[in-house]
């Protein structure tokens, strides 16, 4: 073979993801698995026990219709009607996907040209670097900085060119836990109105948001209805990540196309599943306050422990982590501390530095996960003090 490099430039430095690697180590070492954003107990037993109830029943198990089976897509629609007060047509405007992640790509395959410009406040999850790339958009950061992790909205305005196509917005934010209030989201609104650009939301942690506030779907303020792709998904909010059961909800028109690239990705994924989330989907909202109440405890938890443990704590507003600086423990490097963390404690966390197109913008921050059994998070905290 030639001396080319096999993986296409475009995916220059987008190897194995810090989610995998430092799973891997987790595995190795033994270490608490603080690192890649899973709960450590599966969601509710019903719901489980509806996926058993499909795959016996002979549902799903042969390829689903391309758009969702018909259960999840009208309970996706009554879903963002209970809480949002939304109406989507469940025929034209909702798409099930294969997680969230498989949406964000579909929709970044589907509406970029080459060139086009994205921009995204990092730090960003990873997948959107990634999407961004194959599609052969170029992505704009815009940086979130410590310790509030407030968007800065002129800066937004300023970073708008011709050649931007979309923003592409995550709140409640992943990594910093960050939520966006309703004044930030109407400006963005206004923004991307006055200059015609569409918005692709990741709202995969709608149902984490803590305190009392609120998560506010930018689809549902005015003129954002026909320019917004909205996208959630079930494994956050159902503890059951590996069912990768997403969705897209958005007018007929950026449906259409979504849904083109996304049949030719997975065409269709998770049949049995599909009814179970569907389920979940229908759960009474106690479901969806006790989860969150419950997640906010832990969030607490986990604060406290590592203020005790000397490390500055940013509390999140929502999410399932907790970004912490380590300058204040000496430290200087993310990567390498999170690389050594395993061997020196038995705990293991993501450096934030890989989620920013400028490394010294996160060169210390390191992410921990608190969507796990209370003793586990008592004894990370304890192993991370000794
Ligand atoms: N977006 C964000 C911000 C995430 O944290 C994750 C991980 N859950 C995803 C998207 C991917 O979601 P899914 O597992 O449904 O593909
Ligand atoms: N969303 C999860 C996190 O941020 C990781 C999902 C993945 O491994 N791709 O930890």
């Amino acid at each position: 073979m030639s001396g080319r490099p096999l993986l296409n430039r475009r995916l220059d430095g987008l190897g194995t993801t810090i989610f995998a690697e430092m799973s891997a180590l987790a595995l190795t070492t033994g270490a608490i698995n603080l690192g890649q954003g899973f709960p450590d107990t599966d969601g509710p037993e019903a719901i489980r026990e509806a996926a058993v109830r499909a795959l016996r029943g002979g549902r799903g198990n042969q390829y689903p219709p391309g758009m969702g089976v018909p259960e999840l897509r009208t309970a996706i629609v009554d879903h963002q009607r209970r809480f949002y007060g939304l109406n989507f047509d469940p025929d034209t405007e909702v798409l099930v996907t294969a997680g969230a992640t498989e949406a964000i790509a579909a929709a970044m395959l589907a509406l970029l040209e080459p060139g086009d410009e994205v921009i995204a406040f990092e730090p960003f999850y990873d997948s959107y670097a990634a999407s961004i790339a194959m599609a052969g958009g170029v992505r704009v950061p815009l940086t979130l900085r410590a310790p509030d992790f407030r968007p800065d909205l002129d800066a937004l305005r300023d970073a708008i060119t011709p050649r931007t196509r979309l923003l592409l917005l995550n709140s409640p934010h992943n990594p910093t836990g960050m939520v966006l209030t309703r004044d930030e989201m109407t400006a963005i609104a206004e923004l991307a109105v006055e200059r015609d650009l569409i918005v692709v939301t990741d709202e995969v942690y709608e149902h984490l948001v803590f305190d009392g506030g609120e998560h506010i779907p930018l689809i549902s303020l005015p003129g954002m209805r026909d320019r917004t792709v909205s996208i959630s998904s079930a494994g956050k909010t159902f503890s059951f990540t590996g069912w990768k059961v997403g969705w897209v909800t958005a007018s007929a028109p950026l449906l259409a196309a979504v849904r083109t690239t996304k049949q030719f990705l997975t065409y269709v994924a998770s049949g049995p599943f599909q009814y179970a989330i569907a389920e979940a989907l229908s759960l009474p909202d106690a479901y969806f306050t006790a989860f969150r109440d419950d997640l906010q405890t832990k969030r607490d938890l986990l604060a406290d422990g590592l203020t005790a443990a000397g490390f500055e704590v940013y509390r999140p507003q929502g999410t399932y982590f907790i970004t912490t600086d380590i300058a204040a423990l000496g430290e200087k490097d993310a990567l390498a501390f999170c690389r050594s963390l395993p061997e020196r404690c038995g705990v293991v966390a993501v450096p934030n530095s890989v989620f920013y197109d400028d490394p010294d913008a996160g060169r210390t921050q390191v992410r921990f996960a608190f969507c796990k059994k209370q003793d586990i998070l008592k004894e990370a905290a304890a192993r991370l003090h000794g």
